[in-house]
């Protein structure tokens, strides 16, 4: 491993650094501001990592006690940016709290943007990411979004993936859990104004997750059709992962849970189309009006979040080429008449956090409608297990990439 050496030689030029800020007497020209002074290029770069590891490790949870997102490892990375110097040098350091000035735009105009994937350990005892640059292409997308800062992704996705490799004992030592992965890009600029902001931070956190499915096979999901509630519109940014698309939907999420549902169904205009399924993507196998079998999902028409699961289940099943797979628009209407005709095969939604979930439910204007997903469930099972098999290392795939 190079990088004991590197972690050494980034700690060493980082403390001249720190005594150069510090220090109250006459410039020196440091190793730090050499580096410095013959960089033309300010994003972020693997090779100017510094790790400041932990002292004391912190107990690790029991794995069969997972509960999501509530505890996290030992190290973070933070990289920050100003509009005047760019991206800074990317930092591994014990997992602390922020500093933020109060005034901070990412707590008043919800400027930050977020990304969720997952480390996988194998049978091999392997760490494996699954297409991870397609969350760092995403996570951009969605910086232009909220004007922060773009950078490269595959320089970035280095630094995480050593963070992953110091906190590797976290990676849950189980074929059921992984490690999920939060990067998060905020702005920090400390001033009222509604602007773009001049300052911002990317950092990451890490957290142990246990089963999605906690009793071991799938458990479906009832869903809450609401027209009053709308996720996301033509021309909003339902299609990337910014923070404030997320904050709105607990509400219409606990009108769901009241009504003894697990699930909000996101229908948009007059027609009700169906968009997404809570924070997944959502897929319908059926025989359509012509007849044939068909899977569908919306199309990325702006509303949708684009998910790699999405993604990745549509580029599956075309391979498989044993039915049609179609992204289009579909509305309540199509799903209550297919219901009625028994053309509905399957629903679930899809995502990093379960891959998929069957829906059997939903509850759309004091109505009930059945969806037989497991009485089914062919596809629904089948796209899981070689989705999971990929990711855990048992099948090889160009997806899966290897954290050393
Ligand atoms: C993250 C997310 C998804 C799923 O994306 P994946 O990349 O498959 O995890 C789907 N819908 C919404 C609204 C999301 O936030």
């Amino acid at each position: 491993m190079a990088s004991r050496f590197t972690k050494f030689c980034s700690i060493y030029v980082s403390s001249f650094r720190f005594s150069a800020l510090s220090g109250t007497g006459a410039k020196r020209l440091t190793p730090q501001v050499l580096i410095r002074g013959l960089s033309t290029d300010s994003d972020i770069k693997y090779d100017r990592l510094v790790v400041e590891p932990i002292t004391t490790p912190k107990p690790k949870p029991d794995v069969n006690s997972l509960v999501f997102g509530a505890e996290f490892t030992d190290h973070m990375l933070s990289v920050e940016w100003s509009a005047d110097n760019g991206w800074d040098e990317p930092k591994i350091t014990p997992y602390q709290n922020l500093s933020l000035a109060p005034s901070s735009s990412t707590l008043h105009y919800a400027l930050e943007c977020f990304e969720g994937l997952k480390a996988y350990r194998g049978d091999d005892n392997k760490l494996r990411l699954f297409r991870p640059m397609e969350n760092m292409r995403r996570l951009n997308r969605s910086a232009d979004r909220a004007c922060l800062p773009g950078f490269d992704g595959e320089e970035f996705l280095k630094c995480l993936k050593h963070l992953i490799s110091i906190d590797r004992e976290w990676v849950p030592y189980s074929n059921k859990c992984s490690l999920y992965i939060r990067p998060t890009l905020i702005g920090t600029q400390p001033a009222l104004g509604v602007n773009k902001s001049s300052t911002a931070l990317l950092y990451v956190i890490l957290s142990p997750v246990g089963p999605y499915f906690k009793t071991g096979t799938f458990s479906p999901v009832a869903l809450l059709a609401d027209p009053s509630f709308v996720r996301a519109w033509p021309g909003g940014c339902g299609d990337s992962k910014m923070g404030g698309n997320y904050g709105p939907t607990i509400l219409a999420q606990r009108h769901a849970e009241m009504q003894g549902l697990q699930q909000v169904l996101w229908l948009y205009g007059e027609e009700r189309q169906i968009t997404e399924v809570g924070t997944m993507n959502i897929f319908m196998l059926w025989i359509n009006e012509n007849g044939e079998k068909e899977l569908v999902t919306p199309p990325l028409n702006g509303m949708i979040l684009p998910g790699i699961t999405r993604k990745s289940l549509l580029e599956l099943a075309k391979s498989w080429g044993e039915f049609k797979v179609t992204e289009k628009e579909f509305t309540m209407e199509d799903v209550i008449k297919a219901s009625q005709d028994n053309r509905i095969k399957e629903m679930f939604g899809a995502g990093t956090a379960c891959v998929v979930c069957p829906v059997n439910r939903i509850l759309y204007e004091g109505q009930n409608i059945m969806i037989p997903t497991m009485e089914n469930l062919e596809i629904t099972k089948r796209f899981y297990e070689e989705l999971t098999a990929i990711q855990y290392g048992r099948t090889p795939s160009s997806w899966s990439e290897i954290v050393d």
